[in-house]
């Protein structure tokens, strides 16, 4: 009997479940995502499998990172632990069964397009708004890398540079070298960017909400709703 053992590995946790040939997904179980060491990663990934009986057949993992696919090496800002490594070699031969890892923004993509909100369609190109701006394109079935295996990447491109700098936002250079990519704005990250601009520029407004402020200090100093008793 075949066993896929699933994992997505963010920068926060490791989730793992078993997933059936029909898409069922069972035997969930999380651990916080090591982040500095190669050794812990490794153990940890090991555990979840062993802890759901150590019989998988085989591996994927979608993770929040990238791996050259000319050199399969991985890079993940979030999980540095893994960078550099072969992660299909290595964690195969950790293991024991055949492992494939992918984008996590990927295999969004086309988990939808296989079996999610896209299924049957022709193209579908999966987006993602949380820490970063991601994304995937699954063209007839199969998933599209492109050169670099950046293809779906629409965070990243410096569209909005002249549009925030017009409304007095800083132009951010984004971790991927360019000035201005929507993944430095439209982010949690880049969201948090802005209010922290907007702070700046305007220090003396209220951290909470004026109004309901105001209207608090007046009830505790009785000048508002008069009382019916
Ligand atoms: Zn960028």
């Amino acid at each position: 009997m075949s066993i896929t053992a699933a994992f997505d590995i963010g920068g926060s946790k490791i989730e793992y479940a078993r997933v059936g040939r029909d898409g069922t997904v069972s035997h969930r179980a999380t651990l916080p995502t090591p982040h500095t060491r190669w050794a812990d990663f490794r153990d940890a990934v090991a555990s979840l499998v062993a802890a759901d009986g150590g019989g998988a057949t085989r591996i994927g993992i979608s993770i929040a990172g990238t791996t050259d696919s000319a050199t399969g090496i991985a890079q993940a800002a979030n999980v540095p632990a893994v960078n550099g490594r072969h992660l299909e070699n290595e964690l195969s031969a950790a293991l024991g069964v055949p492992v494939r890892v992918g984008n996590d923004a990927d295999c969004f993509a086309l988990a939808e397009a296989t079996v999610g909100a896209g299924h049957g369609m022709p193209i579908v190109f999966g987006a993602i708004l949380g820490t970063g701006v991601g994304g995937g394109l699954v063209i007839g079935g199969r998933m599209v890398r492109g050169a670099h295996g950046v293809t779906g990447e629409w965070g990243h491109g410096p569209i909005v540079a002249e549009a925030v700098a017009a409304r007095g936002i800083p132009v951010i250079r984004c971790g991927c070298g360019q000035t201005g990519c929507l993944d430095s704005y439209g982010s949690a990250r880049g969201m948090e960017r802005i209010h922290a601009a907007l702070r700046r520029r305007n220090p003396h407004q209220p951290r909470d909400h004026g109004g309901l402020a105001r209207r608090r200090r007046g009830r505790r100093n009785g000048r508002s709703r008069p009382s019916s008793s």
